[in-house]
């Protein structure tokens, strides 16, 4: 009798943990599978796309609720990074940089230089219209500010003292960059 209780209790056990251990994996595929759905569609930033180039036209209001506090500092009110910091002033991996705000492609890893001022600078665009040009004259200096030609946030500045063939550096901040190593899946 004792043994009888014994396997139906090993039994009822058994039972448990086949419907248990399945559930078990079902949930943490079905979590995973939502953070990487979460990550590629970008939902929290549903105006990010690398394929679509339509231009944006979102309030800063709208944007303030999206981004990142450093990257709309950056962005949205032409918070310049402090010069040496960053993820991309000292680095040149092969592959493509794209507007952090909207996914814009910008520029390729092979115009970037090694600049001495700090920031990661290129020499030119992925395409001629990637970015558009702004006269900036604050903190009493005569720029040129580079601006996103999709979503309109500020990029950093363009200079004549970059190296051939076309003489222009484009200095830019980390922060409104996004790097995509090649070989990586774009379509986002
Ligand atoms: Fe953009």
């Amino acid at each position: 009798m004792k043994t009888t209780l014994k396997n139906k209790r090993f039994k009822n056990k058994a039972m448990k943990s086949l419907f248990i251990l399945p559930a078990i994996l079902l949930l943490s595929f079905s979590y995973g599978s939502c953070q990487q759905h979460t990550e590629a569609s970008g939902e929290k930033n549903p105006y990010y796309s690398r394929t679509d180039t339509k231009p944006l036209h979102v309030s800063n209001a709208e944007w303030k609720k999206i981004l990142p506090p450093e990257l709309y500092a950056t962005a949205r009110e032409s918070v310049t990074q402090r010069a040496f910091t960053g993820k991309y002033w000292n680095t040149n991996p092969k592959g493509t940089y794209y507007c952090a705000v909207c996914g814009n492609l910008l520029f390729r890893s092979d115009a970037k230089f090694a600049s001495t001022c700090g920031w990661p600078s290129f020499f030119e665009s992925a395409r001629k219209n990637s970015v558009i040009y702004k006269a900036d004259n604050s903190y009493n200096m005569e720029r040129t500010e580079v601006i996103c030609a999709r979503c309109g946030s500020h990029l950093g500045h363009i200079f004549d003292d970059g190296p051939p063939p076309t003489h222009k550096r484009f200095c830019m901040n980390s922060i409104s960059l996004d790097f995509v190593p090649d070989g990586m899946a774009v379509n986002k």
